[in-house]
């Protein structure tokens, strides 16, 4: 067997030193040490030796290995080599051509839009937390505020999840998750005040139009802390807003109602379309709705164990497609999810 070995390392040598491009020098490497090559082939044997013969035919298989590892990779930058040389003697290669351009690919505009509006809120102080998209009902309506029978259940069409099959399963019915909410809640449930998180995030509901789609992005806020007021909250996605789309841009709190916060507002800012004067993407009004926001209710809380008499809060949710329409002025909401580089490029 050591004299099949070192016959096969000559052959290789031979047959290597010799080849002229890379297919060849490729079909080389398979013959010799691929799975089924002649190297696999002469220790097809070994088993039957014993421990001392195997040993020794180990050491010159190893050797026999190598070498013909080292000669191929010489003949692949050998032949790489000579292919460049004549590539760049022949005709074929102008190399005063301009190159081609390469095409980059663009980050889509709710991603921007997503992590712009995170940046405006981290450079207010805001940490940025995150939850589970598959959520338990429990953090997504009931300890929201949002009990079994609330007919905000209804409204937000939810997916359920089923949990059945599990060995253990969960506590509260699996849903993916309709709002970046139940962050709020996971959050305090893990810290004690000063909380000051926004949750960016997707959120599913089952509803698919021209203006809703299953999956979509927002950005939740919460800050709680003794003495948190609604003076601040105004303050705060005031100046967002102006951060955002522009120092000129007006806020309108209008009363509101949603369960996990008391009082509740929807939060218009001036049309950045037509400056307010009235245009088609504001229905002549001057305001686009773009936030919801509120004082955190107290029962939520006591679900968190917080005490409601000694700390306040204020959460706000905004809708990231919604913006980045706005921004990139897009009026068709599905059209962010097609992924035509065209349309992307565009913006
Ligand atoms: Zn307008």
């Amino acid at each position: 067997m050591k004299d099949r070995l070192e016959a096969l390392a000559k052959h290789a040598r031979e047959e290597i030193t010799a080849a002229q491009d890379a297919e060849r020098v490729e079909a080389l490497r398979v013959k010799y040490l691929g799975r089924k090559g002649e190297l696999s082939a002469a220790l097809g044997g070994m088993g039957k030796l014993s421990p001392d013969e195997r040993r020794a035919l180990g050491e010159v298989a190893n050797r026999v290995k190598a070498e013909v590892e080292q000669l191929l990779a010489a003949a692949v930058a050998r032949v790489e080599d000579t292919r460049l040389e004549a590539e760049l003697r022949g005709p074929k290669v102008d190399v005063t051509l301009p190159g081609r351009a390469q095409v980059l690919g663009k980050r889509h505009p709710v991603s921007r839009t997503l992590e712009d509006i995170v940046r405006v809120f981290s450079r207010m102080g805001f940490d940025v937390a995150s939850g589970p998209e598959l959520e338990l009902d429990y953090f997504n309506f009931e300890a929201l505020n949002i009990p079994k029978d609330h007919p905000a259940r209804d409204m937000q069409d939810t997916f359920y999840v089923d949990a059945s099959w599990l060995a253990a399963p969960p506590p509260s019915p699996v849903l993916l998750r309709t709002h970046t909410s139940p962050v709020q809640i996971r959050t305090m449930l893990g810290r004690r005040p000063p909380v000051r998180i926004v949750a960016p995030g997707r959120v599913y509901r089952r509803d698919s139009d021209l203006t809703h789609t299953p999956m979509f992005h927002q950005v939740e806020g919460l800050w709680v802390d003794k003495g948190v007021t609604f003076a601040e909250l105004k303050g705060t996605l005031d100046a967002f807003v102006r951060a955002f789309f522009g120092e000129q841009t007006r806020t309108r709190f209008r009363p509101s109602f949603f369960p996990f916060t008391e009082p509740s507002a929807e939060v218009d800012i001036s049309c950045v379309i037509c400056r307010g004067k009235g245009c088609r993407v504001c229905k002549g009004g001057g305001w686009l709705e773009v936030l919801g926001a509120g004082m955190v209710h107290p029962n939520v809380f006591t679900a968190v164990g917080y005490d409601p008499a000694e700390v306040t809060g204020y959460a706000f949710g905004l809708g990231v497609e919604r913006i980045a329409m706005l921004r990139f002025r897009i009026d068709d909401l599905r059209l962010m999810f097609e992924n035509d580089v065209r349309m992307i490029e565009q913006l």
